[in-house]
């Protein structure tokens, strides 16, 4: 069974990057820039603001790191961005989602320029994906898809199913699944909390991507001998012997699905750091223009 290792791929990613921004550097270029926008002070939400900064820096990319504070008014957080929007020096815009109930996460979405939206959640990129046309792929999809290139997983002609159907990363997935590209040519299945059957469902598939959000839920008896695994759920479960006082759990039994799969993604190490990669490409692609 192969392990398809976050750590391995997304470092293939980062080095080509790397790469382009040294060029650039030595032609006395400006270096792409992400500004990221942080609302509030949740937990997870630090952690992942935390770590795309980072690997801005480990790449060459240049960043920002706006906090704004968790009962700020919405209209506070619009004026941000409309004014990150005129910026030339920045390439890339992220809202860091979930945002306090008071502010509408659609509005936010829908202020961001579709040149700058490097998480590809603004309708007219979504749109473009739907058609099969450039844009910015939302994150975590685009990084699966970078994991799938890595590891040379065939994808064409293969029945995929896809548990999940949210706008960040489970309808994404199965449009990209389904699309006349590469990683793609999928027949996919798209689950969600009403499916029926989701056992037999999910029996008939060569590619699973779990992304629903509930720990240890695709079981070994749910996988087809030789399936591809792919983890996307992050969940902390508390845990009192962990340093943190909990652990991060995906949807996939791990354990089991071993058993079965001919190639798995783990968490954490897996799907996490690829969206980061999927991000880092975005805001290179925003800084070259779409
Ligand atoms: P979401 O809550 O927006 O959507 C969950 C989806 O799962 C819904 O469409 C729902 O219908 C479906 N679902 C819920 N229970 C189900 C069930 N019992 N059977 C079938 N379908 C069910 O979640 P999301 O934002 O798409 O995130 C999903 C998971 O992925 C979460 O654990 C999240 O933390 C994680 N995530 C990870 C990354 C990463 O980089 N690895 C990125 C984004 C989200």
């Amino acid at each position: 069974m192969l392990v398809l290792d976050g750590k391995i791929a997304a470092a293939a990613v980062k080095a080509t990057l790397l790469e382009q921004t040294q060029t650039l550097k030595a032609a006395g270029k400006r270096m792409p820039h992400l500004a990221a926008i942080l609302v509030g002070n949740n937990g997870a939400s630090e952690t992942y603001v935390a770590s795309k900064v980072k690997n801005c820096e480990e790449t060459g990319f240049g960043s920002s790191l706006y906090r704004l504070e968790a009962d700020v008014e919405e209209s506070v957080l619009l004026a941000k961005i409309a004014e990150l929007n005129k910026d030339p020096n920045c390439d890339g815009i992220l809202v860091q989602l979930p945002l306090p109930k008071h502010i509408k996460e659609s509005k936010v979405i829908e202020a961001i320029d579709p040149t700058k939206d490097v998480d590809g959640f603004h309708p007219v990129n979504v749109g473009r994906l739907v058609q099969g046309l450039n844009t910015f792929i939302p994150a975590t999809p685009y990084g699966i898809i970078l994991m799938l290139e890595h590891y040379n997983i065939e994808t064409k002609g293969k029945n995929a199913v896809v548990i999940g159907r949210s706008n960040i990363v489970g309808r994404p997935m199965s449009i990209l699944l389904s699309s006349n590209i590469a990683q793609g040519n999928c027949t996919v299945t798209i689950c969600h909390s009403h499916t029926k059957n989701l056992k037999e469902v999910c029996l008939g598939a060569d590619i699973i991507v779990a992304a629903l959000g509930v720990p240890n839920f695709l079981t070994g008896d749910m996988i087809k001998p030789g399936a591809v695994i792919i983890d996307v759920g992050i969940t902390r479960v508390e845990d009192t012997t962990a340093k943190k006082g909990f652990r991060i759990k995906g949807d996939v039994n791990y354990e089991e699905a071993c058993t079965k799969a001919s190639a798995i993604t783990p968490v954490p190490g897996g799907v996490g750091l690829m969206t980061i990669a999927g991000l880092l490409k975005n805001t290179m692609k925003a800084y070259q223009g779409l």
